[in-house]
């Protein structure tokens, strides 16, 4: 892997470019540079053939400064330890500038949840958590739902966590079924809050979002909601989707319950029916008002960005953009809302069910969107500023708002 496509190298080269721009402490820096702890886990699971096959996984806490480690648990076959150790930092980065009492955490195990039966994938998960029972609680490190693992695998790591402490430890573990403890509003979290800051950029910008067009590349659980809510709460018309098929195209817009049909059905959003086939590369480079890169990281880079004439970019997806890209879309004056805000909605809700969970008092829906944003239109608020008075883009601005939050704690804790 070079290091354009190593995404710790990515992590680290944005982390230090604004550490320059603040004149970070050194020994802060270092230390903000790596996880402090990781675990590699190897994990032997019956198939339903009767064999035992063997996987590796990984959980990287990379700093609890601020408050228990918190992050997902992504099921990939390409998962590696530096990618888990880039979206360890991220949430780091993330919970700060949330203002959220909670440091970064992420795991992975690399597996192809795809080809697996819901036997398999249960028997994964609950040897996962054996492995990392004791790096993980309430109080320690709290995972959740990401790239390919859902609420029901977040039901089987909680009973097999609980079975290991012989009582229910609710608040292990976030992203739950309703049923189990789970938070009203915690599905559509991720793509609400990029919802709430869409507003506050049209904004800013001047801009008018009733009727205007978006795109949305993937269409998992953030890009499937994405275009529920851009019709539902902003009038938009989304006018291209895509998923690991392929991608399509109509200029009418398409209708969210007929297609989340369809890929309910067939398993894609292609063959919609009297939706135009276009290329993967074709929708990134529309003229959108709203671009949603919302499927896995590295996917707007020096090569594409060039081309790309969304007005604004919501990165639904954790590392959409490389470092590169992210300077030419600067330059070209795309309004850039980075990862570590437009996704954060999703962990926000987590920690608003942690709360619920510690309470045994749950909230109704309403009370949950009002919160979060609350909490999405004061961080989009402290990110602007910050952007302004540093003279630095979008992501630097989010970047430097959250490194001077867990900096602090650290100082205080006398870490530095
Ligand atoms: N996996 C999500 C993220 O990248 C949510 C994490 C969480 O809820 O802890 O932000």
């Amino acid at each position: 892997m070079t290091d354009q496509t190593n995404l710790f190298a990515t992590a680290q080269q944005q982390l230090d470019e604004a550490a320059s721009v603040i004149a970070l402490d050194a020994a802060a820096h270092q230390l903000l540079r790596w996880p402090l702890r990781e675990l590699h886990v190897t994990l032997p699971v019956k198939m339903d053939n009767g064999t035992t096959q063997i996987f590796h996984g990984f959980r990287v806490q990379h700093n609890d400064a601020r408050g228990p480690n918190k992050g997902g648990i992504r099921f990939h076959p390409d998962e590696t330890i530096d990618t888990i150790r880039a979206l360890a930092a991220w949430m780091t980065w993330k919970t700060a500038l949330l203002d959220i009492p909670l440091g970064g955490g992420k795991g992975g195990i690399i597996c192809n949840p795809k080809t697996m039966s819901s036997g398999e994938l249960e028997r994964l998960s609950r040897a996962y958590i054996r492995q990392l029972g004791s790096f993980l609680g309430p109080d320690k490190d709290i995972p959740a739902p990401d790239v390919y693992t859902s609420p029901q695998i977040m039901a089987w790591m909680l009973d097999e966590y609980s079975t290991m402490q012989g009582k229910n430890k609710f608040g292990v573990i976030t992203g739950k079924p309703l049923a189990l403890g789970g938070s009203a509003g915690r599905g559509d979290a991720t793509a609400r809050g990029g919802i709430f800051c869409i507003r506050e950029a049209a904004d800013t910008l001047g801009l008018n979002l009733a009727g205007a067009r978006a795109a949305i590349q993937g269409y998992g659980n953030a890009g499937s909601f994405a275009h529920k809510l851009c019709v539902e709460l902003l009038g938009m018309k989304v006018v291209a989707l895509s998923d690991s098929k392929g991608s399509i195209y109509n200029p009418e817009g398409f209708l969210y319950p007929a297609l989340l049909a369809h890929k309910q059905q067939t398993g894609s959003v292609t063959g919609f029916p009297g939706a135009e086939v276009i290329s993967d590369s074709e929708l990134l480079k529309l003229e959108v008002t709203v671009l949603f890169p919302a499927a896995l990281e590295s996917v707007i880079t020096a090569k594409n960005a060039p081309d790309i004439r969304a007005k604004i970019i919501a990165e639904l997806a954790n590392g959409a953009t490389t470092p590169e890209a992210d300077t030419i879309l600067h330059h070209n004056g795309v309004y850039l809302i980075p990862d570590l805000l437009c996704n954060a909605g999703g962990v926000t809700v987590s920690w608003f069910e942690m709360v619920q969970n510690a309470y045994g008092y749950y909230w109704q829906e309403e009370e949950v969107h009002q919160h979060l944003e609350k909490k999405m239109k004061a961080a989009f608020h402290s990110m602007q500023q910050a952007a302004q008075t540093r003279k630095v883009h979008n992501r630097m601005a989010a970047y430097i708002v959250a490194i001077e939050r867990v900096a602090e704690a650290m100082k205080l804790r006398g870490w530095y």
